[in-house]
């Protein structure tokens, strides 16, 4: 049945289709936009030609932020010197003030120098914050773990300290002139207490460090106008092809269909969406009739809120509903290596005796961690939570930026991910977990 698998996928496959369509008739999906919009009625268009046996969309309450003009950015050494670089907006950022913010800079490695440099340092002063990720860490994801909190909580802890704004080394290996963004909370700072946060692209966080190391009078200028409107509805997308032993044990497939602005969401996370629905197409193309309920959920929202995941659990708890297993694709569309899950030990040592299945795809690592953003909510005693875990050394380098686009896809690879996934699907439906035995 695998190889069966992997060859509809690789033959016949759709989600590279589907994933140019995405990207390149929709573009950048932010939720709250025209965009996340037409991609919603677009793949329930899809899921609709491919005749699930039920498609429906889940209203939710999205917030919306909107860029405004492109950003403008200069590093000033001296007077009327100036050195024009490439930044953006984090997301939820708040504006620059009209005309945009000249100051001072102070340049860490990070929240905790804060607190040693103290108000005296850094009042009136623009925060840059330039710790890399570790290229020593072979799962990138892990590196980006080691520096989000500076984009993430940057702001509001310069703030504290009287800071007038921050800049952020772009999250990325990769030295080149795309500024990353993503998102960023002040947390329960005051409106008016709020200052404007962008990313700086990471070949001019070294200049802008180089700079500040030879004179350290240099300033940094920052214009962006960006804003947050009241919230909009949106919806997670979802079809199913109904169980035909226990209808009401459900297996989940999903990705996030919202995207930041900059690029086309190619990567992050149309390929995930793609190939979640194509794991439904496989088995209606191959006529397999699944035990439990197979379902492919389009998240809206993951990016700046997660309000769609925490949507869909808060309805299956009120429903009822028990997901038995659930499995996010959102870390690119690149080549499968394998799974991570989030369960017992015990079913892990289940789920561990299928691997070399995997083996002849290359697909065969196997760990314990965590799942997906927008499935993890639905984790619970009992059930498993896991994430598709493709190779990770590319992923940065286009993660929320410009660069993140379809050109940067390859179909293969996003196919092999599909049928990874579908693979997966098949061996929990058929041989689950021990509490649910198939007759
Ligand atoms: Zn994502």
């Amino acid at each position: 049945m695998l190889r069966k698998i992997f060859d509809e996928a690789l033959v016949n496959g759709k989600s590279y289709d589907w994933l140019e369509h995405l990207s390149t008739k929709i573009g950048g999906r932010l939720s709250g936009s025209p965009q996340a919009e037409q991609a919603v009625q677009y793949t329930k268009a899809e899921m609709e030609k491919l005749g699930f046996d039920k498609v429906w969309l889940q209203p939710v309450m999205v917030p919306k932020w909107v860029r405004g003009i492109k950003e403008y950015a200069y590093i000033e050494s001296t007077s009327g010197n100036t050195t024009v670089v490439n930044i953006c907006a984090l997301g939820g950022s708040a504006p620059t003030p009209e005309g945009g913010l000249k100051a001072n800079v102070i340049e860490v490695q990070g929240i905790q120098e804060l607190e040693q440099l103290g108000r005296e340092k850094i009042e009136g002063k623009i925060v840059f914050y330039n710790r890399p990720m570790d290229p020593k860490l072979i799962q990138t994801f892990e590196a980006y773990g080691g520096c989000v909190d500076q984009r993430y909580s940057g702001a509001r802890e310069a703030a504290k300290y009287g800071a007038v704004g921050v800049v952020v080394r772009s999250m990325s290996l990769k030295i080149d002139d795309y500024p990353h963004t993503g998102t960023m909370s002040y947390g329960d700072l005051p409106l008016e207490d709020r200052i404007p946060a962008a990313a700086i692209s990471t070949r001019e966080a070294n200049l802008l460090s180089s700079m500040l190391k030879l004179q350290p009078q240099t300033k940094f200028y920052f214009n962006q106008t960006c804003r947050a409107f009241p919230d909009v509805e949106s919806h997670n997308v979802i079809g199913e092809i109904k169980g035909s032993l226990y209808p009401n044990k459900v297996i989940l497939v999903g990705g996030h269909l919202d995207s930041w602005d900059l690029g086309d969401g190619a990567h992050d996370d149309g390929a995930g969406c793609v190939q979640s629905m194509e794991v439904l197409r496989l088995f209606q193309n191959l006529n397999y009739k699944p035990n439990h309920t197979i379902r492919v959920v389009l998240f809206m929202n993951e990016e700046n809120g997660l309000r769609g995941a925490r949507k869909y659990a808060e309805e299956a708890d009120k429903k009822n509903e028990n997901h038995i297993f659930a499995l996010e694709s959102d870390a690119g569309g690149f080549t499968p290596r394998g799974f991570s899950f989030q369960s017992s030990d015990e079913d892990f040592n289940k789920i561990k005796s299928w691997k070399p299945l995997f083996e002849p795809y290359l697909v065969h690592l196997f760990v314990k961690g965590g799942s997906g953003a927008d499935v993890a909510p639905l984790k619970k005693e009992g059930n498993v939570a896991a994430g598709l875990r493709p190779d990770s050394q590319r992923y940065f380098d286009y993660h929320h930026a410009d660069s993140d686009t379809f050109d940067k896809v390859n179909k293969r690879e996003l196919e092999l991910g599909g049928a990874a996934m579908a693979s997966l699907v098949y061996l929990f439906d058929k041989y689950g977990t021990v509490k649910y035995p198939v007759k």
